[in-house]
């Protein structure tokens, strides 16, 4: 089996306009966005969806918490608000099998349903 899409952004093999990446870590511009700033968060390394997670992966969850505040900052969309969402699984409609926090802003979004 190849890679996934978003580890094959991670290491370079897809392009993507990266917003944020550090050694662990890589942000990018979601290819179709669903509000004015839509940005994808992950963890270069594979993990499956929030449903695969376990107590050992609790820092890393935190850092994507951490790391969308810092690029919500650097947006400048921290005051105006934002939201991040974590999809699992059918009914949320996941799309993609590599663990991704969704970074949504830059305007005013529809109530969560
Ligand atoms: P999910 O529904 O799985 O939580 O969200 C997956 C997101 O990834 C979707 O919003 C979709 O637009 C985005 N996406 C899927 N494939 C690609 C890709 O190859 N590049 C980028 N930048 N975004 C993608
Ligand atoms: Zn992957």
């Amino acid at each position: 089996m190849g890679e996934c899409p978003f580890c094959q952004i991670a290491n370079k093999k897809l392009p993507s306009r990266v917003k944020f990446e550090n050694q662990d870590y890589i942000a990018f511009e979601d290819i179709n966005p669903k509000a004015l700033t839509h940005i994808l968060i992950i963890p270069k390394k594979h993990y499956g969806s929030v449903a695969s997670l376990s107590v050992t992966d609790a820092a890393m969850v935190g850092n994507l918490v951490l790391l969308a505040q810092g690029i919500a900052r650097d947006l400048g969309i921290d005051k105006s608000g934002y939201r991040l969402v974590f999809n699992s699984g059918n009914d949320a409609g996941t799309e993609v099998d590599h663990l991704h926090m969704h970074l949504l802003g830059g305007s005013r979004l529809n109530e969560i349903n």
